[in-house]
């Protein structure tokens, strides 16, 4: 029960770019990324949000 399980960080958000909001796509913080065109979800979050939680753009 212990090991391989907590690599999918259950119960932590997974991605550290939602814990803002996107300013590429506009998701709210805390929601997925999606495309702008058919409102998908996207797996990762855009590069520049990330950019943006980590703060590494100004
Ligand atoms: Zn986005």
């Amino acid at each position: 029960m212990t090991g391989a399980a907590r690599l999918y960080g259950v119960g932590r958000a997974p991605q550290p770019g939602l814990t803002v909001a996107c300013p590429h796509c506009r998701a709210s913080v805390g929601n997925a990324c999606t495309i702008p065109a058919n409102g998908r979800r996207l797996a990762n979050p855009h590069p520049s949000r990330i950019d943006a939680a980590t703060g590494a753009a100004a």
